[in-house]
């Protein structure tokens, strides 16, 4: 997978977490810690090659031939602390 966006250090990773570990109840997500948030985000990334539905549909919208296409390369979307909201191909 060839991810496009990358950073060495997005702004978000100097964010520090807030979460007291082994207390569930003042961890993310149940507080609102902007690093684990961040990290979620960032986590959800696919990090390898996936495969996506590519069928061809008439003019009508009926599907005359089903295949799939393998996605190699995405592009990040960024937030305001360069966090990743989002990712497209
Ligand atoms: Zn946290």
């Amino acid at each position: 997978m060839k991810i496009i966006g990358l950073k060495k250090k997005a702004l978000w990773e100097s964010i520090p977490c807030i979460c007291i570990k082994g207390d569930v109840a003042k961890s993310y997500p149940l507080i609102k810690c902007n690093s684990c948030k961040f990290t979620a985000q960032w986590e959800s990334v696919p990090k390898k090659d996936f495969t996506v539905n590519d069928d061809i549909k008439d003019k009508n919208g009926k599907v005359t031939k089903k295949q799939t296409k393998t996605v190699k390369e995405i592009t990040l979307v960024r937030g305001s602390f360069e966090d990743v909201v989002g990712w497209k191909w």
